[in-house]
């Protein structure tokens, strides 16, 4: 038996025939990151938007993804049902080029975190016609990617605190001894 260890990937299956653009999802969203939790609801800060054609009964769900720091230089452009949607409609990411998935007081980048804690992702629980349904599966990790997590890890350790004060932290805890 692989005794590597295991990662659950979950994935949001969105079946956009069935959504109805009622929006509870962008509502629950917004509400459950509101600091304090559930003090206030407002669409602008969910982590999910709903692209709405209402006169032609059409609504997409779209996640918020990566931030990204720099706009990039291909576009995508989709024709659905014989309508042109603008260039990065349907992008998920958070960049300068848009004011999509950016918190509006701060400006600083959204992105879904699958609600944290949550047993369930509070869109999903609240999506009364089942167009967001909750897919898990269990891979194995390898050990590459064992090794850029930990790079992502400290990356964003060294963004933060800077490199010197990890180092001054990392030879205090080898002193210890
Ligand atoms: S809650 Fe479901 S049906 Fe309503 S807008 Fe969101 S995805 Fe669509
Ligand atoms: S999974 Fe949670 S964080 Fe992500 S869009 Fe849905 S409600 Fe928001």
């Amino acid at each position: 038996m692989s005794d590597k260890e295991k990662k659950i990937i979950k994935t949001i299956r969105i079946d956009v025939d069935k959504c109805n653009g009622c929006r509870a999802c962008e509502m629950i969203c917004s509400a459950f990151h509101a600091a304090p939790k559930y003090s206030s609801n407002n669409p602008a800060r969910s982590r999910i938007r709903i692209i709405r054609e209402p006169l032609r009964d059409l609504y997409v769900p779209v996640y918020a993804g990566e931030y990204t720091v720099a706009e990039c230089a291909g576009r995508d452009k989709y024709t659905i049902d014989g309508k042109e949607y603008d260039e990065c409609a349907f992008c998920r990411a958070s960049c300068p080029s848009r004011d999509e998935f950016k918190e509006p007081d701060s400006g600083l980048p959204l992105k879904c975190d699958m609600c944290e804690g949550e047993e369930e992702p509070l869109c999903v629980k609240w999506c009364m016609h089942d167009a967001l349904i909750l897919e898990e599966r269990e891979e194995e990790l390898e050990e590459q990617e064992e090794l850029e997590e930990l790079e992502i890890g400290l990356e964003s350790l060294a963004d933060k605190y800077g490199m010197d004060e990890i180092m001054d932290a990392l030879s205090r805890l080898n002193n210890k001894d």
